[in-house]
């Protein structure tokens, strides 16, 4: 028996933001068709016209280009199956719904909102789960037209049958939906919009769709999908339902647990593969122990089978720390153009020259890229290197009393001084070596070396290496910072300033 031809889609309403959840929905159809060698399509819910817009339907695209997922047919390129928004399908759904009038298993349903939430309030009052009545189902065609000339619009409302639904979720297992506890629901409104179950199967039947891989909130439509389909004598597609992402709390994830959308990940400075990565293992794993998966890796290796049951939990921590993982990964002058790039967006970093420096850029990436977790890190991280040092102390004065690590000090001063401008050979006079020399020429060894030059510069006891530090701030910062330090503490000042 040969494999059908694998086609899946994702369908988001373009009424906001792409979602963590949303994006791992489409990472997960996007894997799935890719490891098939099939069709992923891109289709716009966008029936509520109110809520939809072109804006929010590009910034979801957009947000799918920039995670790597790319799709084979949509509303931006086309393709043989479209139009690809339904808006614009408006001829598929009234074909439909015709063919459920002929057949009589849709009605014409007058109930205004307030009857029906009338209905509602009397079931709870009972305490029974609210199911439409199915008043309008016993119009005759006499009533149905006296309503319409009063100027009632009717909503289409399907007659779901009451027998048992089965279905075999690709990630659940069988599922039992038990007939009699769904009443008949609206598909077309009185508006004339087709409601999202009824316009998802009319599409996904239309477009040929072999397996609806979502988010299980969708569980509860798909008996209703089922009976539609079966109703309109349509092919069933396989279904998949992957369980929802919760926060730490267990509860569904959302804004107070912090950004959900993924375009607030990429503001804040994650890496499209450090989300992609992580993603991917919400709710998913490889069988094995393996974490780090680039895009590509993760087609060969994905599986619907290997999609767990159970809720997945979103680590902020463990997302954190893919990121940290891949921008240490990164070739360092790519790291560092990057660095350059985030830095030059911080209004206290934006003019300053070093960022068009490649070597110093280089220089600092090695520097500060333990302490970068997002790359909106960076800008608080380069400032913090370069930052203006506290008040000269007494810890410094007193270090720098010292004679030979007093004579060590000036040196540097002096080298700095001799430098100018010039970065490149201030490094080159403040490698390792070069350090050392100063030591042994002003007698000045080990603590009483290194600590002094330490606190002349930057009043810290610790830090980035000096080899490494000194050429960040380069030779004017370090020949202001020196002569200030060594006028503030020089012998006798204690006197005078007592005198
Ligand atoms: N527009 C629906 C949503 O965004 C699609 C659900 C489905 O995949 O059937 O949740």
């Amino acid at each position: 028996m040969t494999e059908p031809t694998v086609r899946v889609r994702f369908a988001p309403a373009p009424t906001g933001m792409l979602h963590v959840g949303g994006a791992r929905t489409a990472l997960f159809n996007y894997l799935f068709a890719r490891r098939a060698g099939g069709t992923f399509l891109l289709r716009s819910e966008d029936t509520d016209a109110s809520r939809s817009s072109l804006t929010a339907e590009s910034s979801i695209a957009a947000d799918l280009h920039w995670l790597g997922i790319s799709w084979d047919e949509g509303p931006d390129i086309g393709g043989a199956w479209g139009p690809y928004r339904q808006s614009e399908r408006q001829e598929h759904y009234g074909l439909a719904a015709a063919r459920l009038m002929e057949r009589e298993l849709a009605y014409p349903c007058f109930c205004s909102p307030e009857e029906l939430d009338a209905e509602r309030v009397a079931s709870e009052a009972k305490g029974v789960a609210p199911k439409y009545s199915g008043k309008c189902r016993g119009l005759t065609m006499a009533q149905r037209r006296a309503l319409e000339t009063q100027g009632r619009r009717p909503a289409l409302r399907f007659i779901m049958p009451p027998r048992d639904i089965y279905v075999e979720d690709l990630v659940r297992g069988a599922v039992h939906f038990p007939g009699g506890l769904i009443g008949d629901f609206v598909v077309v409104k009185s508006d004339g919009v087709p409601a999202y179950n009824f316009a998802a199967v009319v599409d996904d039947s239309a477009m040929e769709i072999s397996h609806v891989i979502r988010g299980d909130e969708h569980l509860p439509n798909t008996p209703r999908q089922v009976a539609l389909y079966e109703a309109l004598d349509m092919p069933l597609p396989l279904f998949a339902h992957v369980s929802m992402i919760l926060a730490p709390d267990h509860h569904k994830l959302s804004k107070r647990h912090g950004a959900t959308a993924v375009s607030e990940y990429r503001d804040r400075g994650f890496l499209a593969e450090a989300l992609i990565n992580y993603l991917a293992l919400l709710g998913w794993s490889p069988g094995n122990d393996r974490e780090f998966f680039r895009l590509e890796e993760l087609v060969d290796a994905f599986s619907l089978e290997r999609i767990s049951k159970g809720p997945a939990i979103f680590d902020h921590a463990k997302l954190l720390w893919f990121n940290g993982q891949y921008l240490r990964a990164k070739p360092v002058a790519e790291r560092a153009a990057l660095f350059a790039a985030w830095a030059r967006r911080d209004d206290r970093l934006a003019s300053l020259a070093e960022l068009s420096d490649d070597e110093w850029l280089v220089t600092l990436a090695a520097a500060i890229s333990d302490h970068v977790g997002v790359l909106a890190d960076v800008a608080k991280e380069t400032a913090t290197v370069l930052a203006e040092p506290s008040q000269i102390d007494g810890e410094t004065k007193a270090a720098l009393a010292h004679p030979a690590s007093r004579k060590a000090v000036a040196e540097l001063g002096a080298v700095a001084r001799r430098c100018g401008t010039d970065r490149r050979a201030f490094a080159a006079a403040t490698a390792r070596a070069a350090l050392a020399d100063i030591g042994v020429r002003t007698g000045a060894k080990g603590r009483a070396l290194y600590r002094p030059m330490r606190l002349a510069v930057t009043r810290q006891e610790h830090g980035i290496e000096l080899p490494v530090l000194l050429p960040l701030l380069g030779p004017q910062r370090v020949a202001a910072r020196i002569s200030a330090a060594l006028d503030v503490s020089a012998p006798g000042q204690e006197a005078q300033a007592s005198g």
